[in-house]
């Protein structure tokens, strides 16, 4: 496994053959089994494995959130050795920013509601930086986590007004055993929220339970995930929302697919998850 840090280096060993196919998995470190799978399923599917690892400084809308972002390349490096990896980039900061920076990929409505609405900056931030991840590695495909269902959204949305010349797979959730979704930001729940995070995914299933016994109307499914979140002492709820999959528009009345998804504070600790209803 090589690793990278400059421009330079990456493209010499992107381009060391030009026939192989190539998998891109742009991260922020902190790797875990979410991360792992879309590293096992660009594997598959591809000659040679990339993998980034940039803890982007302008996609954070909060600061203390970029400072509490924990770190572990050490660790991280010997997890994507052991899967078989081929490239792991670790851009350094001034390398994607140099000074003078003044480029910036932002997208309309569809990056401006929900994470976008609660997060100012933060997609324009996202695209900016795999606009750049893409044009410095060239992938054949790109891979990212359904764990992030509007970022995903927003991506596929930028790689086709931009016809970048790569595939992009969305991958399924990976949650614990207990149904959490796995998050780097797991590790900073004290206990007590940690336990209380399960609320997430215990609103999420009663609205798909509603769902599938053919209640179907957006304003009740919101509802549902609101009482239970609300029902929990130590979480703050920053939002809810039952939208169409493809526009992120919120549903009025019935419909016959859904993204449910929802974001919530434990302390200072933000989570989000969603599931897809069809
Ligand atoms: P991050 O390091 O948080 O930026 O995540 C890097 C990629 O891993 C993104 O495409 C995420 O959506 C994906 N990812 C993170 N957590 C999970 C998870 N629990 N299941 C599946 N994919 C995930």
């Amino acid at each position: 496994m090589q690793i990278a840090t400059t421009i330079e280096d990456v493209r010499r060993v992107r381009w060391a053959d030009p026939a192989q196919t190539w998998g891109l998995v742009p991260t922020m470190g902190m790797l875990h089994e979410g991360h792992l799978s879309l590293v096992r399923r660009a594997r598959a599917d591809n000659d040679c494995v990339g993998v980034s690892i940039f803890v982007n400084p302008i996609q954070f809308d909060r600061r203390a959130d970029l400072d509490a972002y924990p770190r572990q390349l050490r660790r991280d490096c010997e997890l994507l050795q052991a899967e078989g990896v081929d490239l792991v980039w670790t851009p350094a900061e001034d390398e994607m920013y140099p000074p003078g920076f003044q480029t910036y990929v932002a997208l309309d409505a569809i990056s401006q509601v929900l994470e976008g609405a609660a997060r100012p900056g933060h997609f324009r931030g996202v695209t900016t930086v795999v606009a750049k991840l893409f044009n410095v590695f060239q992938p054949t495909r790109a891979y990212f986590g359904q764990k992030d269902a509007q970022q995903a959204a927003v991506i596929q949305q930028m790689v086709r007004d931009l016809a970048f010349n790569l595939d992009v797979v969305v991958c399924p959730i990976v949650r614990e055993p207990d149904g959490l979704a796995m998050s780097s930001r797991n590790v900073r729940l004290a206990p007590d929220e940690r336990a209380a995070a399960l609320v997430l995914y215990r609103a999420l299933t009663a609205a798909r339970d509603e769902w599938e016994q053919g209640k179907r109307d957006g304003d009740r499914l919101r509802a549902t995930m609101r009482a239970i979140v609300e029902s929990e002492p130590l979480a703050r709820l920053d939002y809810v929302s039952a939208a169409d999959p493809v526009t992120l528009a919120e549903i009025t009345g019935p419909a016959d697919r859904a993204l449910l998804s929802m974001a919530v504070f434990f302390g200072d600790v933000r989570l989000i998850d969603n599931m897809i209803l069809q």
